[in-house]
């Protein structure tokens, strides 16, 4: 379910018109990838926000084929050979169970995760898994890598008007823009406002502003040339595995979010429904992205699908020097999506199923 956002209110009816000022077009439609600016979609039911869980697991729990068990970590995948046979998790004591398959193993532990499995269980590039000594299954070197995650960088303004409540709901409005202006070819950043009484609490707010409302815009990266990491600190199921991001690495993600930035500035300054700017001032923009900006949460990438070197599942969500096992879950996104992830993977392990059944 993917419902428009009910009302902006005062602020999307102030956004448009700034937007419209500017020669950017404005569409009461949805977004559907391509550039251009408009109200943003949301899975919200009954004022709270819907993910896979209540959508999809809670209904499935009557199965008599399904048995969850909680407080359990998946530590590795179990071989017969380069065939998967099994799971073995940690229970909540820490102790070591295994449980067998007689199908297929499916790993969805999401893109940090699912390689750390996959390289605890001997499956990834078999210099690094040697350096913790960890038994070879599968060369699959490309294991961990290509990690990639929108990062965004955000303003303050103070409004002129009280800001509107819209519980669970987290943006209000959206525009999907280019560098170049060049709306025939992908957007390269996302320019989000969020004009709503609700704050988000990982922005800590501006000083001086902690107990006042603030109105929040941010610009978003959508296509980073650079890419990161998830490596193995241990061969300890219980230790985190290092995650490098990487954010920023090329100057190009740098000019991006920049331009990204500065027309974000553009838009929201003219909004008849800000008061003040707060957050930059008179800053050397690079300097206050580089130290301001903060991931949106949409790693994928680093079991990607592919038929390159560095691919690691197949077109059929299969991990490649292997059998009996597959990954279904952002991590095989081979680049992000000119969007947010959540309905991107839900499709993704649509098609899969799909796949699965013999479709
Ligand atoms: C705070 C936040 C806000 C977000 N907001 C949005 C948004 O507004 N819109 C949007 O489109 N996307 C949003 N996203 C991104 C979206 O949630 C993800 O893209 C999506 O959930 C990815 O799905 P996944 O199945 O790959 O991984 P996940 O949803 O992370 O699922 C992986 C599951 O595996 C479990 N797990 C991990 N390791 C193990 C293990 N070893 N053993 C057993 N279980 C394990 C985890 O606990 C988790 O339940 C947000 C993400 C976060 C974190």
């Amino acid at each position: 379910r993917v419902p428009r956002t009910s009302s902006g209110g005062g602020t999307m009816i102030s956004f448009k018109k700034a937007c419209e000022a500017h020669g950017l077009p404005f569409s009461d439609k949805p977004i559907d990838g391509s550039s251009g600016f408009g109200p943003t979609e949301s899975n919200i039911v009954d004022g709270k926000r819907v993910g896979a869980y209540r959508t999809y697991l809670v209904p499935a729990m009557k199965r008599e084929n399904l048995k969850v068990i909680q407080k359990a970590q998946a530590s590795r995948v179990i071989f017969d050979g380069t065939k998967a046979t099994g799971v073995e998790y940690l229970n909540k004591e820490g102790e070591k169970v295994v449980v067998n398959c007689n199908k297929e193993v499916i790993l969805s532990c999401g893109t940090v995760r699912s390689p750390h499995v996959l390289l605890l269980s001997g499956v990834g590039d078999e210099k690094n898994l040697k350096k913790h000594n960890i038994p070879l299954v599968a060369d699959v070197p490309g294991v961990g890598m290509n990690f990639q995650d929108h990062i965004w960088a955000a303003v303050f303004y103070e409004p002129s008007e009280p800001l509107p409540s819209f519980p669970g709901q987290f943006l209000s409005t959206q525009g999907l823009w280019r560098i170049d202006g060049n709306t025939e070819k992908q957007p390269d950043y996302q320019i989000v406002t969020i004009g709503r009484k609700e704050y988000l609490h990982n922005f800590p707010k501006p000083p001086g502003y902690e107990d006042k409302e603030v109105f929040m815009a941010a610009s978003t990266l959508l296509h980073p040339r650079s890419s990161g990491s998830v490596s193995l600190s241990s061969s300890d199921p219980s230790a985190y595995p290092v995650v490098d991001p990487n954010y920023l690495a090329c100057p190009e993600d740098l000019l991006v979010l920049r331009k990204g930035l500065e027309l974000t500035c553009k838009i929201v300054s003219s909004m008849d429904c800000i008061k003040s700017n707060i957050i930059p001032g008179p800053l050397d923009v690079d300097d206050y992205i580089r130290g301001s900006a903060q991931s949106l949460f949409h790693p994928v990438g680093t079991c990607k699908m592919g038929n390159d070197i560095f691919a690691v599942v197949n077109e059929k969500f299969e991990v490649k020097g292997t059998q009996n096992l597959r990954v279904i879950d952002a991590s095989v996104l081979p680049s992000l999506p000119s969007g947010n992830t959540h309905v991107p993977t839900l499709s993704v392990a649509t098609r899969a199923l799909q796949i699965m059944r013999g479709n």
